[in-house]
């Protein structure tokens, strides 16, 4: 006779947490007392939760569980930026990364294990796609990394300031758990993070941004990196089944729905070498962002081994943001953090390397790791 599985609590947002506890003829509160325990308190167990009489906690016990991500490698920088690799259930694994900042602390959530779009400059999505994560392996990430914090007292002191939907895979093409997930983080019950300070980063998928706009509000961040279809159909092949006259009109739409005054969109653009970095790729991109809210993030490209791209030369990122600037593109270059730990953007693989061997290959690559790009740096 198989044994019944339990429910796993942690992936569930207030609303499912209410129809749980109705649903065992128990009252509506103990929804907001459970989760409270759950992810104020990192609670892992039922026992634990001393204002939940004893017969419900058995009862919790039977049916239930509260199961965060198996932690198999856990790694620090040398400038603070922390590193997890989460087992995914049924195998596979995916990474989280903290990157502390002054007084914030961003955390970079993954949403699936590797990633269908298939960038070429992104390792993640030269591992192609293996499955979606569930709310609760999404939300454990945050919950884990809470967990390695220590406990807190009240919702001001988390170290994690802001999330970012920026880790392994499409968010946009795991929807309704990414959501499910984005719910918890915003939740006071759950973690109180402002809809300003949690970012959902997209390679374009444009019925989605749509969809987005109505169900939740949060910062938009899309990954753009090429001004024309020509480009970016080889850079995102997305771009192939959704290009870019209805991106841009889906950034637009998304930004004249966002209540808050910030509705600014983040285009992230990543800096290959001789490939999108000319001056008439800069004078492009000012003609395409015409009209549309925007910030530029200029990433310097993170190499891994068999890339096949380079970073840009710093004089070309120092040339192209200033030509976006000069004209009245607010731009920033993304500071490089966490690279030593293998946790920059696009160098998120989900196993455990072999770090020596890694960084000797790495040493020995054509990539000068060590030039950062400085300008106006911004981490995130
Ligand atoms: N799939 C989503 C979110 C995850 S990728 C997306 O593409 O937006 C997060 C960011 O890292 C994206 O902007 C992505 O283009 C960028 N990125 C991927 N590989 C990179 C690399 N090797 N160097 C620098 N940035 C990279
Ligand atoms: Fe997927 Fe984003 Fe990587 Fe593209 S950049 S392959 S969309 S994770």
């Amino acid at each position: 006779m198989s044994v019944p599985q339990k429910v796993n609590l942690l992936g569930f947002s207030r609303e499912h947490m209410e129809a749980f506890f109705l649903d065992m003829g128990e009252k509506k509160f103990r929804a907001q007392q459970v989760m409270k325990w759950i992810h104020h308190h990192q609670a892992d167990h039922f026992d634990q939760m001393t204002d939940v009489g004893k017969a419900l906690r058995q009862k919790l016990t039977e049916v239930a569980e509260i199961r965060g991500p198996k932690v198999l490698h856990e790694g620090i920088s040398r400038d603070g930026t922390r590193k997890w690799v989460f087992e995914a259930d049924g195998g596979g694994a995916v990474e989280t990364v903290f990157i502390p900042d002054g007084r914030r602390g961003t955390l970079c959530v993954s949403s699936q294990v590797g990633c269908a779009v298939d960038c070429g400059f992104c390792s993640t999505g030269k591992q192609g796609f293996q499955r979606d994560l569930t709310s609760a392996e999404i939300i454990g990430q945050v919950w884990q990394a809470g967990r390695a914090f220590g406990p807190r007292r009240n919702l001001g002191e988390h170290p994690i300031t802001n999330v970012v939907m920026m880790g392994m895979g499409e968010p946009l093409l795991n929807y309704g758990e990414v959501l499910t997930a984005m719910r918890i983080m915003k939740d006071d019950l759950g973690y109180g993070i402002g809809k300003k300070r949690i970012t959902l980063s997209t390679s374009g998928v444009v019925p989605k941004i749509d969809q987005l706009s109505q169900d939740l509000d949060v910062a938009l961040a899309v990954s753009l990196h090429a001004p024309n279809d020509e480009l970016r159909n080889e850079l995102v092949p997305l771009n192939r089944k959704y290009p870019l006259a209805e991106l841009m009109a889906a950034c637009k739409r998304y930004s004249d729905n966002i209540t808050h005054r910030h509705n600014t969109i983040t285009m992230e653009y990543v800096m290959l070498r001789d490939v999108n970095d000319k001056p008439e790729h800069a004078r492009q991109l000012v003609k395409l962002l015409n009209g549309i809210p925007v910030k530029v993030n200029l990433i310097p490209f993170n190499p891994f081994p068999h890339a096949g791209y380079e970073r840009s030369r710093k004089k070309d990122i120092l040339e192209f943001h200033k030509f976006l600037n000069d004209h009245g593109l607010l731009t920033t270059v993304r500071t490089t953090r966490g690279d030593d730990i293998d946790a920059a953007c696009g160098q998120l693989v989900g196993t455990v390397q072999d770090r020596t061997r890694r960084a000797e290959r790495w040493k020995k690559s054509v990539f000068h790791r060590t030039e950062q790009a400085d300008g106006n740096a911004a981490s995130v």
